[in-house]
């Protein structure tokens, strides 16, 4: 094969595997390692549980509220500048009406969880629809992934007990957070804020789960910024996963 030819098959290759976002930049942050959870009821990030196993200085990145048209294609390629990797705690209500926007994250190596389906008021709620909406997030969500969700993230984190219950029943892990940015209204959400919340908090934790919200257009405007902060206080990056249905 003519080096040419060896080039262009190599170059049509990465078009194929690496769809669409931009190749990592030089010096980017880069995922350290994955961390792959068991499918089981666990509980972690130290605002309501446990942390998760994570060494002094080990951040994992999670995002909120997706996926939308307007913010999810700008979030993708800023991750994939900086060759990171993401958990995504998507809408079902998000999922039904944008399908290939849940399967682009997962093409893109990120992990997919589910954060409600209408993202509720849940404690406010009278339990049978408490459960309704775990069911039709459930539901949308395995309709575009092909299998359950292994993670769980309450609506405002506002934990109900019927829906942690229903969670341990069907081994699902409850993932709050360690740290966040307060990337939503009426908070001052310039981008130099953000970026000084964000080192502010994870320097106060060492360590844990980051909550940004990617259907925010100033976290998505944010974002380079944040990663900038997250590489130059000395972080690094881990890829949150859970293993596959069996
Ligand atoms: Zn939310």
């Amino acid at each position: 094969m003519t080096l040419v030819r060896q080039v262009f098959c190599l170059l049509l290759l990465g078009t194929q595997i690496g769809s669409a976002y931009a190749a990592c930049a030089p010096g980017a942050l880069g995922t350290s390692r994955t961390l792959t959870l068991k499918r089981e009821y666990a509980a972690y990030g130290t605002v309501q549980h446990l942390p998760l196993p994570l060494q002094k200085g080990e951040v994992a990145l999670t995002f909120d509220d997706g996926p939308i048209p307007e913010t999810l294609d700008r979030v993708l390629e800023t991750l994939a500048a900086q060759c990171v990797k993401a958990t995504f705690f998507m809408t079902g209500a998000n999922l039904s009406r944008y399908p290939e926007l849940g399967r682009r994250v997962v093409q893109a190596g990120h992990t997919p969880a589910l954060h409600s389906f209408a993202h509720p008021p849940l404690k406010s709620m009278p339990v049978s629809e408490q459960l309704a909406d775990l069911e039709n997030g459930i539901q949308a969500f395995s309709a575009v992934f092909g299998q359950a969700p292994a993670a769980y993230r309450f609506p405002f984190l506002d934990e109900t007990p019927a829906i942690l219950a229903a969670l341990k029943e069907r081994n699902v892990t409850v993932a709050s957070i360690d740290v966040g940015i307060d990337d939503y209204a009426p908070n001052d959400m310039r981008t130099a804020t953000l970026v000084e919340r964000l080192v502010e908090r994870l320097n106060r934790s060492g360590s844990g789960i980051i909550l940004m919200h990617d259907a925010n257009q100033p976290t998505a405007d944010a974002l380079p910024a944040l990663l900038k902060a997250i590489q130059e206080n000395g972080y690094k990056v881990v890829h949150l996963s859970w293993e596959d249905a069996k």
